[in-house]
């Protein structure tokens, strides 16, 4: 099997921006699979679903109306919905609360992991999610749980907004990591934890490249990278 590095956490914990980072030094493609998720939120609001609607969100993923599928452009992962490119309009709050409520259903997650297991299969990848280490690579060369506190989470969400010039309020953006959390880690199917031989790395007093350094030193533990 290729090298695999799982790194799991909660939503704001850094992964994507610290994953791309990770993947980008050591050569590898990196999979955000929470695309994926956000994804097939968009694919059931686009077609007037309400996400929180199970029947018909499976119906949509059953009838192959939810179609995802990963392409990498230099390097960079593109996000494809039934052909089309939903790259940014999968990066708002909306999308997210969309996505977090998608994943709880059988049919969704189904049909997602298979996908990124595939993924995995063919070359030496870095994912990052919410069940890589748990689910979708129980085997997976190096595992890591990234998290850092509600507060730290929130902060770096809002700078993240700042720069695309959204002014949600810190106490707003708060709670919907809160929300987000208690939702990922409350769902019947596999909420989010930490894999049992995980490595846990909290950021809440780390800087970007301090933690990009914590895991290579890990992968290079683990790999001999
Ligand atoms: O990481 P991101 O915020 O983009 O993920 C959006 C949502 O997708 C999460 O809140 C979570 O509910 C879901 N997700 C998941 N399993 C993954 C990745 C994301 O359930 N592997």
């Amino acid at each position: 099997m290729p090298l695999t590095i799982a790194i799991d956490g909660p939503v704001g914990a850094g992964k994507s921006t610290i994953s791309d980072e990770v993947a980008n030094r050591l050569g590898i493609l990196h999979l955000d699979t929470g695309a994926m998720y956000r994804a097939v939120g968009l694919a059931a609001t686009g077609a007037g679903i309400d996400p929180a609607d199970e029947k018909a969100v499976s119906a949509l993923c059953e009838k192959g109306g939810a179609q995802v599928d990963i392409r990498y452009e230099n390097g960079k992962q593109i996000t494809l919905l039934n052909g089309e490119d939903v790259s940014s309009r999968i990066r708002t709050q909306e999308a997210g609360g969309a996505a977090s409520a998608v994943s709880r259903y059988p049919a969704v997650r189904t049909m997602l992991v298979r996908r990124q297991q595939e993924m995995a299969q063919e070359q030496p990848m870095l994912l990052d999610g919410r069940d890589i280490g748990t689910v979708v690579l129980p085997h997976a060369t190096v595992k890591i749980y990234l998290t850092a506190s509600p507060e730290a989470r929130a902060r770096r969400r809002m700078d993240q907004l700042r720069e695309k010039g959204d002014q949600t309020p810190f106490e707003e953006i708060l709670k919907e990591v809160n929300a987000r959390d208690y939702q990922d880690m409350n769902r019947a199917l596999t909420p989010l934890r930490q894999a049992e031989d995980a490595i846990l790395l909290d950021s809440s007093d780390l800087n970007f490249e301090e933690t990009v350094s914590a895991i290579l030193a890990l992968v290079e533990e683990k790999y001999g990278h």
